[in-house]
Formats: structure tokens, C-alpha cells, sequence
């Protein structure tokens, strides 16, 4: 596995396999790697003659007073886990050289940024849509992997590359879940042990949610109520948001009548953790 830490080189690498003809599969992530992370450099692999895989914590995306600063990381443990997933080429930018002093270019996709995560995070998009763009431009993919695990991060890179007439395919994976449910997830390491117990009120909220509409039961409101109910028998749980959505526009559904998104957002501990799943109905 090729390590590099100069956007330069990146750049000139991949020109050489774009002119050798070399399809490029690109996933990037913010290190503290796990098995959903896995998922995405398998599916990388399969489609492509080369797999790059970006470690960036962005400082962009945090607000002031988020977890910026003790996000985890850990490099070599990282290093490790890429070169034996097979990842090709290891791409380690600094903050630095992506944000020079001077730097004021930022991308901003409107609408579906206002909802859900964007009315607690204000800014977080703008620096996931920017560093990513930056990240495109720099690896030129020919496709792109994301996790369904932060769908409205999928959903935003989806709209900025056909607003913007990107010429790579997202390619999105489903979520990785622990044994008990809970979606791995590198801030999962935030949670104390009694934490990392509530934690899987998540997992139980959304899988009621799916058992309600399964058994006929339509008007979210209902549904809602009842993931709220079993998220605060968690002491230790502040809910941010509960959404039944349309999965294209992240705008509430009133009444499930085709494809509908639940959506949440919890803070346990330190720890914010977001999850979410398809609702069906034919
Ligand atoms: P992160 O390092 O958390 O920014 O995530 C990098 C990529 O991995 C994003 O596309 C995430 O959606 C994806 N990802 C994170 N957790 C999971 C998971 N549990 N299952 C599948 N994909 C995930």
C-alpha cells in the first residue's frame, strides 16, 4: 500500500492511472476504522482497478464546541487495517495544505441541509460538501463509496454531483451493525459501558418503527411516539431529532403510503449518534 500525505502527489498519481486507463474507486472517511468502513473499500475493490482510501478529520464540518479535537485517531492502527483491506493508496492529507491560510471556497448544497442533522449541526454540510468536492478533484474517482449509515451526507454528495455535473458514480453501502444492533460508528468509543447499553435504544426504536408499519400501522405520529418512548426509557439519552421522512426531500411524512425514511439523531454521554432505516410500503 502507497502512502500519501501531498496533494500533489495524489494529483499526479492519479493522472498516471487515468492515463494508463485505470478506474479509480474512492472512499473517503475520517479515519478509526471499522468494519462499515471495510464494507465500502470490499465494494471499492470489486469495481475497480484501484482503491483509494482518504483519512481526513475535516475541521470544516465540526462547528465550534463539537468534537473536532478529540475525534479519534489512531494512524497506525489505521495503516494497518487499510493495508490489509487492500486498499491501493492511502491518502493522508493535513489541514494545512486543504486549507491554506487565505482559503474562502465553500460548497454549499441548499434545501436538504436544512433538515434533519443541518438544524443541530449549522455548517456541518457546507464542510462535508467542500472537503469532499476538494477530495473528487484531487483523486478524480470514477466512483465514490458512502455509507447509508449517514444517508443525508450520501443524499447531499448525491445532489451536489448532478448539480454540479461531476462525472463519478456514488456508490452507497447499507449499515454495519454490531452484534445487538447498534450501527458502528467511530464515535461509538465515546460510550462508557452502561452508555454503550442505551445505545442500542436506537437500534430498538428504528426496528419498532418497522415492525409497526409491517403490521399496517401508517400515521407516523403513532410511530414516532412510540421510538420516542423507547429512546427516553433511557435515562441517559437526549434526543436531537425523530423523523419519518420522504428519503428523497428528508421533508416529514405525515401518512406512509409508499418509501418513507426513519430518521434519529441521540446524544448519550459524549457521544451524538445518528441512525436510520427504509420503511417500506408497496
Ligand atoms: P466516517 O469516517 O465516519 O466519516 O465515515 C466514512 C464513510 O463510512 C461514510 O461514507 C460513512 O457513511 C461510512 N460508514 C460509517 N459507519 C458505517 C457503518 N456502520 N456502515 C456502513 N458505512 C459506514
Amino acid at each position: 500500500m502507497k502512502i500519501i500525505t501531498s496533494i500533489s502527489d495524489m494529483h499526479k498519481v492519479s493522472l498516471v492511472l487515468k492515463r494508463e486507463g485505470r478506474t479509480i474507486g474512492f472512499v473517503p472517511t475520517m479515519g478509526a476504522l471499522h468494519k462499515g468502513h471495510v464494507t465500502l473499500i470490499d465494494k471499492a475493490k470489486r469495481e475497480n482497478n484501484k482503491v483509494v482510501l482518504s483519512i481526513f478529520v475535516n475541521p470544516i464540518q465540526f462547528a465550534p464546541g463539537e468534537d473536532y479535537h478529540s475525534y479519534p485517531r489512531d494512524k497506525e492502527r489505521d495503516e494497518i487495517m487499510a493495508s490489509q483491506s487492500g486498499v491501493d493508496i492511502l491518502f493522508l492529507p493535513s489541514a494545512d495544505e486543504m486549507y491554506p491560510d487565505g482559503y474562502e471556497t465553500f460548497v454549499n448544497v441548499e434545501g436538504i441541509t436544512e433538515l434533519l442533522c443541518g438544524k443541530f449541526r449549522h455548517g456541518h454540510f457546507k464542510g462535508v460538501a467542500t472537503v469532499v468536492l476538494k477530495l473528487f478533484n484531487i483523486v478524480m474517482p470514477d466512483r465514490a463509496y458512502f455509507g447509508e449509515k449517514d444517508y443525508q451526507q450520501m443524499l447531499v454528495i448525491k445532489r451536489m454531483v448532478n448539480d454540479l455535473n461531476l462525472n463519478i458514480d456514488i456508490v452507497s453501502m447499507p449499515t454495519i451493525r454490531e452484534e445487538d444492533g447498534l450501527a458502528m460508528s467511530s464515535r461509538n468509543t465515546y460510550l462508557d459501558s452502561g452508555e454503550r447499553v442505551s445505545a442500542v435504544s436506537l437500534y430498538k426504536a428504528l426496528k419498532t418503527s418497522e415492525d409497526m408499519v409491517k403490521n399496517g400501522e401508517r400515521d407516523t405520529m403513532k410511530i414516532i411516539n412510540e421510538m420516542e418512548r423507547i429512546i427516553r426509557s433511557e435515562t441517559a439519552a437526549k434526543i436531537d431529532y425523530i423523523s419519518i421522512c420522504d428519503p428523497d426531500t428528508l421533508k416529514d411524512i405525515k401518512t406512509i403510503n409508499g418509501r418513507a425514511l426513519a430518521a434519529l439523531s441521540v446524544r448519550i454521554g459524549n457521544a451524538r449518534l445518528i441512525d436510520n432505516c427504509m420503511l417500506g410500503v408497496k
